[in-house]
């Protein structure tokens, strides 16, 4: 019963917090003490790294959508959801 062979053996960040930091990484607000943290897990976490691949390439298509133009049409209709969620009465 020798499962020593866990990846974690030699790594203490755990996918969960690693994964949680991954969304600041993202944002670009970690320290960069932290970030070496994280990219050394990912180096050593499959699962972790397809994950953050996944919300790197998330967040490159939301930027450059962000940068085009937002249509006035879906503007105004975003606008106007806002304001209903707004005006509906609330349940008292
Ligand atoms: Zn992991």
């Amino acid at each position: 019963m020798a499962d020593t062979d866990h990846h974690h053996d030699h790594d203490d960040t755990p996918c969960e917090s690693a994964l949680q930091e991954l969304y600041l990484y993202l944002d670009g607000e970690l320290t960069p003490q932290k970030r070496s943290i994280i990219k050394s897990h990912l180096d050593d976490c499959n699962p972790c790294f397809e994950a953050f691949d996944f919300e790197a390439e998330l967040r490159i298509v939301i930027s450059k959508h962000c940068r085009d133009e937002v249509p006035d049409s879906l503007r105004e209709r975003v606008a106007r959801e806002l304001e209903a969620i707004d005006e509906r009465p609330a349940e008292a």
